[in-house]
């Protein structure tokens, strides 16, 4: 293991959103391609808003995309009396002082400075009295004053801020609980984080950050801020550009190789490469190449990737994938075709699980009504020849494959001088109800022989009454 110590460290308010997805993802990268230390750190300081339930799905979330951790979850309410000891410590050496000033004060004088146009900023009321009334108190960083807190962002580049922007940060509330920006720099020095990668939302915490660093003797880590992921009208992402959780794309049908792939790219190239197995993208990441502007979502290439892994999966595991889209619409696959015969006859052409739960419906079920405007197309006449024949030599043939079947169609058609379409159209609706199906040949080798006879009758039925 190197020296490369990273983490992931969610909020856990809500489910696992695809720009935290993004972070956690271009952390581990950095970690796996460096042969470093991937770390999940749940930041749950915040008692009112932080659920048990939010925990679930982060970690549902990240299970889900694969993005394994080597420690964790530690959980930052596990910790208070790590900070309280640092606190103690702050207090101790003179890096933190007690402030006195109630919230009437602090707001009156915030309201002047308003008014006087100044930026408001606590003014430095409690910073050196020496007296300790018996009144309560918050615990300030006695921030350093003058000259300016700059870093190299290795995302961003260097990013500068005048000290004298930087407020005496509360790091200790009245009531004794400790408060954002100082549990994350206990922990991640605590953690011995190498380099921070988080979202571009955290810069302007950055610099206050570093200077508890630098007053706590801790060695400043390495900061990548990474840009916004927005919608397509440039607002950052959000519900109302379509689903933002990432269990929420599971549900939807995508794979979680195509999410990642996805995720990976919404920032982050490799010359114009747009396919990435998880090897390559563990093999050619490098946080430098992840760009400085926001990326917009889109949806329709992920549509795109989707499709190209669900192409590509192996049956076997396409259609463990696809059997809870095909239950959840309270379908059996049991007694009905083989699932995988299914899967090879729809993963050329569906974008989604759940576009090929859909279109698997009809394999176990018999359509309960047909496509009338598409019958309408031909005549009753026809129709009903073509059903009779179809019927009666799909019942002899010993074809067993597609291209058995297909080659029979084709025999039908040359004998009795019909086109493809006048064949093939009818037969679809019969087996299926719909004109929206795979080849004739596939539908019919994974439905059987009997059941397509039995379909075909049916419909011939149909179209007589
Ligand atoms: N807990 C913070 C968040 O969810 C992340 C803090 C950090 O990465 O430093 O936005």
């Amino acid at each position: 293991m190197s020296a490369i110590r990273v983490r992931f460290a969610p909020s856990p308010t809500g489910y696992l959103h695809v720009g935290g997805a993004r972070t956690a993802l271009f952390n581990w990268l950095l970690a796996r391609n460096l042969g470093g230390t991937f770390i999940l750190r749940i930041e749950d300081t915040d008692v009112e808003r932080s659920t048990k339930e939010s925990v679930n799905a982060i970690l549902e979330g990240m299970e889900w995309l694969g993005l394994n951790w080597d420690e964790g979850p530690f959980y930052q309410s596990d910790s208070f009396a790590l900070y309280k000891e640092h606190v103690q410590k702050m207090l101790d050496n003179g890096t933190a002082y007690r402030c006195f000033c109630s919230a009437e004060e602090l707001g009156g004088k915030r309201d002047l400075a308003m008014q006087e146009g100044r930026k408001p900023k606590y003014d430095g009321t409690c910073r050196e009295r020496s007296d300790q009334p018996d009144a309560p108190y918050v615990v300030r960083f006695r921030a350093p004053q003058g000259g300016e807190v700059a870093f190299d962002d290795l995302i961003k580049g260097r990013i500068a801020f005048p000290a004298e922007e930087l407020d005496d940060l509360i790091i200790q509330r009245t009531d004794g609980t400790p408060t954002y920006n100082f549990c994350v720099v206990i922990d991640d020095a605590n953690m011995r984080i190498s380099h921070v990668i988080r979202g571009d939302d955290h810069v302007n915490n950055t610099p206050r950050q570093i200077q508890l660093y630098q007053a706590l003797g801790f060695p400043v880590p390495q900061f990548a801020h990474v840009p916004m992921i927005l919608g397509s009208d440039k607002a950052r992402l959000s519900k109302r550009h379509g689903a933002t959780s990432v269990i929420s794309y599971r549900d939807m049908g995508y794979l979680p190789e195509a999410l990642i792939n996805y995720l990976v790219r919404l920032g982050w190239s490799h010359g114009d490469d747009e396919i990435f197995s998880r090897d390559e993208m563990v093999r050619m990441f490098d946080i430098g190449n992840v760009g400085r502007s926001a990326s917009v979502f889109n949806p329709d290439k992920l549509n795109w990737l989707n499709a190209h892994y669900i192409k590509n999966c192996d049956a076997e595991r396409l259609a463990d994938l696809l059997l809870p889209h095909i239950s959840s619409r309270g379908v059996s696959t049991l007694n009905g075709p083989d699932l995988m015969a299914v899967v090879r006859t729809l993963q050329e052409r569906a974008q989604t699980l759940e576009e090929m739960a859909e279109r698997a419906l009809f394999f176990y079920h018999a359509p309960q009504s047909y496509d009338e405007a598409a019958l309408a197309k031909f005549d009753k006449a026809h129709l009903a020849a073509v059903y009779g024949v179809v019927a009666e030599r799909l019942a002899a043939s010993e074809a067993d494959s597609s291209a058995g079947f297909d080659a029979l169609f084709k025999e039908i058609c040359t004998e009795k001088g019909w086109k493809m379409a006048q064949v093939g159209q009818p037969t679809r609706i019969a087996l299926s109800g719909g004109t929206q199906a795979p080849g004739i040949g596939e539908i019919i080798e994974a439905l059987g022989i009997e059941e397509s006879v039995r379909r075909i009758n049916a419909a011939r039925e149909f179209v007589a009454a």
